[in-house]
């Protein structure tokens, strides 16, 4: 358990986890087993033993102690009117006591700030340069800006909606189109029923307290959160026990029930940020938008907080449109709502948001992929339970190891490890800054088989962007459950099969004249019993005619005899096999992928005069919202004419473009089309050839007129690199590249 807590002093410390699934994290804190052993393991816990943080945190108290000690002693020898000499060695050996410990106090702030306490600040300093670009430049805006806007609420501009639909033509590229997936478009608006079977409706919440005198919300988790981690990595006197006990807080926060995260609000002093008024205590808040569908207002809705569920439910009718086979996947892409509580850090956490989602459906007794081999030689970081749980970091593996040894656990996972991982980096994201990491136990939902989230380092920390889970048959079953249509697979078998079943059936009129009005239960209960608990009643029955059964739905025990009863095993010829198949989920944030891919992509140069810093986007031509820039070098009718024809075949080719007439500098123009991320500009200085400029080196070669277009969709295609381009053609070396 004390590794944990190292762990999670490097991982939550600047982390986002996803606001609020459910089927992962409320279900496992509802139940209330896992509150039982939540309680168990909060209040038994015993203070970790030593780590460097920790022994540093010792090793600041004593030596404050010993500076103390030391200050007192010169004070009394200054009274004592000692000699000068032995003064003026107590007061020096007091100053190297001091330096001893102000060199622990650095070692100490480099520890908890994860040995880059300057690092943080320019972590900042990179995030206002990124976002001020971004706005700036109408990549995203404040939603209703002229009206002081909404939090959690975000437009994107002409330059964010080109990345956007980059984004996810080459999701559905790389999933759909590449698996064969079926794409569906459901609605946004769901009724009730779909959400209550989906247990959202009960359990979607997440933990709220409000300013008790303005009526201001807050995330009770995030003050809790905040508080100890502003603590750990800003005030350096507290005991290594207290460090402690705060890494644990931090630890468990997803498992506190409402009363606990109150006490301990309550024994830290948490108050309101805004006003440092008193907190009411937490109370659970749905996080749905509720609507009700039609004029009667008698039909309650919600805005769907997820795509999955419209999935799921067409699960029979995708089933049949396949041809009856497994493992088939459908996908989704579209707009989630989710009310939360106080949204913060950008686009990050939003209160409407697109996901795209894959279902992927299984049969739990084969979870083995066909195309498994592409991806098993993959490597990348990932973060294992066992070395989050030591306090180990992420280690690069490789993914067929990871799945061989059991630590994924089925090939299928693995399979969409692999793709996921293979997406982001096809998009710009820097494989160095992405982990997959494992969700511990106390993340995970009871019928959750395992999970991975691929995690993007960006300026806020390691921020979830996919949840890749496999989430066993637990929502096709809820809804099976609810609606009353099986939604379930058959495997044919090609001769039947005889296969020995249990037989359970109960004498209704014997149970009837025992149990009057509750024989219905009973007999429910005895039916639902498994082979287990049927063979023990089975035994116990010839040995001893009656039993003591408990009914839950009656609450108590009944007595069954050996006549209520016949419990048999049967052979039975069998031509198919019928089962709820597993479903496997990759579910992707876009907005927060865009938000890191923006950050990842990023970086200043300074101007040629050196005198500026000029921000340039290195986007990857298969998301840069605009693929090339077509400038004249100066205002003159035949190039510009010439610009035109160029134009005309980057349209022809597809090719998302703009001309820049203007008469403005040539190396102004280039800045500009830098911010934006355009990977190529193509320059017209004669009526024969011109120049194109790849972005990030700002190299140029010369290309006839008639051939610029279609070098340029080469590139931006990804039938040739810019090296490819760079080798073949004349460079240009005038110094117009900057001016
Ligand atoms: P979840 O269903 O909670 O696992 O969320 C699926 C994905 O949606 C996460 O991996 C995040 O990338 C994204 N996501 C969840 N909540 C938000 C939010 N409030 N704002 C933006 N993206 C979110």
């Amino acid at each position: 358990m004390r590794f944990l807590f190292a762990l999670i002093s490097s991982s939550v410390s600047f982390g986002l986890n996803s606001s609020s699934r459910l089927t992962l994290r409320h279900l496992h804190a509802l139940s209330s087993k896992s509150q039982r052993s939540t309680l168990t393991t909060f209040f038994n816990w015993q203070p970790p033993m030593a780590t460097a943080e920790e022994s540093l945190r010792r090793a600041l108290a004593e030596k404050q102690s010993a500076v103390e000690a030391q200050g007192n002693a010169v004070r009394a020898l200054k009274a004592a009117k000692a000699s000068k000499p032995e003064i003026d060695a107590a007061i020096e050996a007091l100053n190297s006591l001091k330096l001893e410990k102000s060199s622990i106090e650095k070692q100490l702030q480099a520890a908890v700030s994860g040995n880059d306490g300057d690092a943080s600040l320019s972590r900042e300093a990179f995030r206002q340069a990124a976002v001020n670009t971004l706005e700036r430049r109408l990549f995203y805006i404040p939603s209703f800006k002229i009206y002081r806007g909404v939090a959690g609420l975000y437009d994107y501009g002409p330059p964010g909606c080109a990345v956007k639909s980059n984004v996810l033509a080459f999701w559905r590229q790389h999933f759909v189109l590449e698996e064969n997936m079926l794409e569906v478009d459901c609605p946004c608006v769901t009724p009730e029923v779909v959400l209550k079977a989906s247990g959202h409706v009960d359990k979607f919440t997440d933990l709220m307290v409000k300013d008790e005198k303005t009526g201001t919300c807050y995330r009770a988790d995030h003050l809790l959160k905040d508080f100890c981690n502003e603590k750990l990595q800003k005030d350096l006197s507290i005991s290594a026990e207290k460090a402690a006990e705060l890494k644990h807080v931090l630890a468990t926060l997803d498992d506190l029930s409402a009363e606990e995260l109150g006490a301990k609000i309550k024994e830290y002093g948490i108050t309101a940020p805004d006003t440092k008024n008193p907190l009411s205590d937490p109370f659970p808040f749905n996080l749905m938008f509720q609507t009700s569908i039609g004029p009667s207002g008698l039909s309650p809705g919600y805005m769907r907080p997820e795509t999955a569920q419209g999935i799921f439910v067409n699960f029979k009718d995708l089933y049949y449109y396949n041809g009856n086979k497994l493992p088939f996947a459908a996908a989704q892409i579209g707009q989630a709502f989710r009310n939360e509580i106080s949204p913060r850090q950008g686009l990050l956490r939003v209160r409407e948001f697109t996901l795209a989602e894959i279902e992927h459906f299984v049969d739990p007794e084969d979870k083995s992929h066909p195309k498994y081999s592409e991806v098993v030689n993959l490597e990348f970081l990932m973060f294992t339970r066992e070395e989050q749980m030591s306090g180990q970091s992420a280690k690069r593996t490789r993914l067929g190891d990871a799945v061989s040894k059991g630590i994924v656990n089925n090939e299928t996972l693995g399979y969409f490890i692999g793709r996921v991982y293979l997406f982001l980096t096809c998009l710009g994201i820097d494989k160095d800054r992405l982990r997959f990491r494992q969700h511990l136990a106390n993340e995970m939902a009871h019928y959750a088989a395992d999970c991975w989230d691929a995690e993007i380092e960006c300026s806020y920390g390691w921020i979830e962007c996919v949840g890749i889970a496999d989430r066993s048959a637990y929502d096709l079953r809820a809804h099976s459950e609810k609606s009353g249509v099986p939604l379930v697979a058959a495997e044919k078998f090609l001769e039947p099969r005889e296969v020995e079943k249990l037989v359970i059936a109960p004498v209704k009129k014997e149970l009837g004249l025992a149990f009057k009005g509750n024989q219905k239960k009973v007999v429910e209960a005895l039916e639902a019993m498994n082979e287990k608990e049927a063979l023990e009643m089975k035994a116990a029955l010839e040995s001893k005619g009656e039993v003591e059964f408990y009914v839950c739905t009656l609450g108590k025990n009944v007595p069954i005899k050996k006549n209520m009863v016949s419990i048999s095993k049967e052979i039975k010829k069998e031509h198919q096999r019928v089962f709820t198949p597993s479903v496997i989920e990759p579910s992707f944030g876009i907005g927060r992928i865009i938000y890191c891919l923006f950050e990842h992509s990023f970086y200043t140069r300074p101007s040629k005069a050196g005198d500026e810093q000029l921000n340039v986007f290195r986007f990857p031509p298969l998301v840069a919202p605009i693929k090339c820039t077509v400038f004249p070098l100066v205002q003159n009718q035949q190039y510009e004419d010439v610009a035109k024809v160029i134009s005309k075949s980057l349209t022809a080719a597809g090719i998302s473009h703009k001309i820049d007439i203007t008469g403005t500098s040539i190396g102004k123009r280039y800045a500009r089309t830098d911010e934006l991320g355009v990977p190529f500009a193509i320059t017209v200085d004669s009526t024969k050839d011109v120049t194109i400029r790849e972005r990030d080196s700002k190299l140029q070669v010369r290309v006839d007129v008639e051939e610029a277009a279609s070098v340029v969709k080469s590139v931006t295609d990804g039938q040739r690199t810019w090296e490819d381009v760079w080798a073949n053609y004349a460079h240009h070396t005038s110094g117009s590249a900057d001016d």
